[in-house]
């Protein structure tokens, strides 16, 4: 996600990973002329050019340094001190937004962890003790993968209703009770267990924010659960055999499946984890009572994953195996909504012949990965049911507001979903590294508030969130707290003011594809 032609943001590895790269992998030249991130880009049906290919790198002394943040500034909004901040080092960008956490969460014992351990980034640095028992006891199956596993795992489950029960609890905000509500967390200590190299932005610091978040949830009284692995079965839903097989096969090695994402020996059992936790997140709330809510805070991200590719720091895509989930428990419409800042091509390219599963997506655009143009609608019975909003960089909370009324929610209102999905992520956030958008954390609240509404009406409120980028520490930590919040009933956050040029432009680019298929 971060060395990519024509990305308006480099994040540039060392050159001795990428020399290597270059040389033990024949078809890397051809893997990066596969991406084409110009605005006329063409849909790839399947997405499926390019299978994954690994190339095995040497960890250990290859990558001591950290990467080195270039940021072309392009946009007139950004100013002088952005600027400066933007093309400040990748160490000193990160040692910025620790202190700057600490200063405006009021230094728990948790933060005081994050902040202090160390941006040395170790590659073969293993998640902390206390860290662990600050989520409780691991619970994770680690037989052979098949449908007697899932069957296994789904009695486990049951065996475990106490974890895997939603309850209603009171909620307390600004020291009253507000409705009862039924939130769940899932996560796991095993998602510090994915490593990076060193400056790589999805970093297993951002679990220690997840951790930080789901212990002042389970403080206040919420459920936090640990999920189960997702099976072969389960991932074959959305990819080929061979696609899970080569992420199998990477299991106890270092490997660069492509020129930013990278294996580490417990990479494939994680990723089973993260795929796992979007699926027990689906049965969670299918499970449970109706209003059921549940956040999947994982690593790594999915959205990016195709059918046979790993690609932008992804592996399996999560979200769309949950959503092949839903299918086979037999919902007929399952609505996806994803708001990270790059378009999520893995989640279009997995249903877009399907009008069962609708997919929305807002995102920068021209950018990474260079799919999610105006006119990417969907093909064949699958027409209308892909809806991209793209959005010039630099848009505001303004700007989300009214692409989101204007379009997305109006079209999700009249898909009627029986569930929603979310890809969370947060790398729209103004402070974050990689993304060029503009939005505060609450408005992640305010955005998933609105998400929740439709589902209270539509879908009994059943909503799961999975989360997907999000690299700021301290922006992740905000915008996942307002994400819970919203999640748990609360629409009190701020409406958003000002012009909204790049919301206009992007309303006039799309509503001539999808006024045929939706009424607008
Ligand atoms: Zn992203």
């Amino acid at each position: 996600m971060f060395f990519r032609p024509g990305a308006r943001r480099v994040y540039k590895a060392r050159p001795a990973l990428q020399q290597q790269g270059a040389q033990k992998d024949p078809d890397h030249q051809e893997c990066k002329r596969d991406f084409d991130c110009s605005p006329n880009r063409k849909p790839n049906p399947r997405g499926d050019a390019s299978p994954s290919r690994s190339t095995e790198i040497a960890i250990h002394g290859q990558l001591a340094d950290h990467g080195t943040d270039e940021r072309a500034e392009d946009d007139a909004w950004q100013s002088e001190k952005q600027t400066s901040d933007r093309t400040e080092s990748g160490a000193d960008h990160r040692a910025r937004t620790r202190t700057k956490m600490l200063r405006t969460e009021g230094g728990s014992g948790e933060v005081d962890e994050v902040a202090c351990c160390g941006d040395n980034a170790d590659y073969d640095q293993r998640p902390h003790a206390d860290a662990r028992e600050v989520l409780g006891p691991r619970r994770h199956h680690e037989a052979d993968e098949n449908e007697d596993v899932s069957r296994q795992c789904r009695e486990d489950n049951a065996d475990q209703s106490d974890n895997y029960q939603c309850k209603a609890q009171p909620v307390e905000k600004d020291g009253h009770t507000i409705a009862s509500v039924s939130v769940t967390l899932l996560t796991s200590p095993r998602f510090a267990d994915h490593l990076t190299p060193p400056g790589h932005p999805e970093r297993v610091e951002r679990f220690e924010v997840m951790q930080v978040v789901a212990s002042e949830f389970r403080q206040r009284g919420g459920r936090v659960v640990e999920p189960r692995r997702a099976t072969d079965v389960e991932l074959t839903r959305i990819h080929d055999k061979e696609h899970v097989s080569l992420i199998k096969e990477t299991a106890g090695r270092a490997v660069a499946l492509d020129a930013d994402t990278f294996t580490s020996p417990s990479t494939y059992d994680v990723a089973c984890m993260s795929a796992g936790a979007a699926v027990s997140a689906v049965e969670l709330v299918l499970d449970a009572k109706p209003g059921a809510r549940a956040l999947a805070m994982v690593r790594p991200p999915g959205h990016h994953a195709e059918r046979n590719r790993a690609m932008g720091f992804c592996f399996f895509n999560n979200i769309a195996v949950a959503a092949a989930h839903a299918r086979a428990r037999g919902l007929g419409r399952v609505a996806i909504v994803d708001y990270d800042v790059h378009h999520g091509n893995g989640t279009q390219w997995s249903f877009y012949a399907d009008p069962s599963v609708l997919f929305i997506s807002s995102h920068q655009y021209p950018y990474y990965p260079g799919t999610g143009a105006a006119d990417d609608i969907g093909k064949d019975a699958g027409k209308g049911f892909t809806v991209n909003l793209p959005m010039a960089a630099g848009a505001t909370d303004a700007d989300y507001e009214r692409a989101y009324a204007k379009v997305a929610l109006p079209i999700l209102t009249r898909f009627r979903p029986e569930l929603i999905l979310i890809s969370a992520g947060f790398d729209a956030h103004m402070n974050d590294p990689l993304g060029g958008m503009r939005l505060t954390g609450p408005y992640f609240g305010r955005l998933t508030a609105a998400i929740v509404k439709i589902a209270e009406e539509c879908c009994q409120g059943r909503v799961v969130a999975i989360t997907e980028g999000g690299y700021d520490l301290a922006g992740l930590a905000e915008s996942l707290r307002a994400t819970i919040r919203a999640l748990e009933g609360d629409a009190s956050f701020e409406v958003p003011t000002g012009p909204t040029p790049r919301a206009d432009a992007t309303i006039d680019a799309v509503t001539p594809h999808l006024a045929k298929h939706w009424q607008l």
